[in-house]
């Protein structure tokens, strides 16, 4: 049985402030961590005074985003070990966002999974896809071609520790949420490929949301399909009583 996961994604939004006022707001109002997990992820410097509010309460605080080396000269980049070591529990990765403006590779990303993983997070591995390779009748190879590349010879005890969040490039805030029944293929799809590379039993372990557009309207279609594990909302998530109705949906 896959617990679902309801997570946020800030991105580059909200000072330290409002980062622990957001936290003290909701952080009494969310389900048992057993029946579904919460998840908000947040710019670097408000992590810590983020996981200090939470701390006893349910919420993950999560990154959006760090690198695949755990030390040294690297200027502006953070390491895995240092969130982990911070009270960190999950990171994106491969957003389309890191993918498209800062140039990230499937391989960038690949290492940043397996240096994640070794320092003891979470990863929420992002797999995007444009409208124009959808139309172009590309997106099976596409979708299945960066979980292949992102997931690359992971052990196989850490596989389920991975979740994925498929997000069309196109529904990323545009109030243009993808289908369920689309948004359900997009994931059984992911899921096989997974199962392909690794097993059945642990691809029937991995959690896989959907991200683009979700809100309160949407989530409940979204989250009733068999391979959708649970959303990762970014315009949904910057408001405590939004991110509350789509944590408690
Ligand atoms: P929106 O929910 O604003 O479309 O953003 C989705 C997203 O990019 C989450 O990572």
């Amino acid at each position: 049985m896959r617990s679902p996961i309801v997570a946020g994604n800030w991105k580059m939004n909200k000072t330290v402030e409002e980062a622990v006022e957001f936290v003290n707001q909701i952080k009494n109002h969310l389900p048992n961590p057993d029946v579904q997990e919460t998840v908000l992820a947040a710019p670097t410097i408000a992590l810590v005074p983020m996981v200090k509010a939470a701390a006893g309460t349910p919420l993950k605080i999560a990154a959006e985003n760090c690198y695949y080396q755990d030390a040294g000269a690297f200027t502006g980049e953070t390491s895995p070990t240092t969130l982990y070591s911070a009270g960190i529990h999950h990171v994106i990765l491969g957003h389309s966002e890191r993918r498209k403006l800062f140039n990230e590779t499937d391989h960038l990303i690949n290492l940043k999974v397996h240096a994640a993983l070794d320092a003891g997070l979470c990863p929420i591995v992002c797999c995007d896809e444009t409208m124009g390779r959808r139309v172009a009748g590309k997106k099976v190879h596409w979708v299945v071609s960066r979980i292949l590349a992102d997931l690359k010879d992971l052990k196989p005890e850490n596989v389920d520790k991975v979740t994925i969040a498929y997000e069309p490039s196109w529904a990323i805030g545009t109030g243009e949420s993808m289908d369920p029944d689309q948004a359900e293929e997009g994931c059984y799809l992911i899921r096989q490929t997974i199962a392909d590379m690794y097993g059945d039993t642990i691809a029937n372990n991995v959690r896989i949301l959907y991200g683009g557009s979700v809100n309160s309207d949407n989530i409940n279609q979204l989250m009733a399909s068999q391979d959708i594990d649970g959303v990762l909302a970014g315009g949904a998530s910057l408001d405590p009583q939004s991110f509350l109705k789509l944590v408690n949906h």
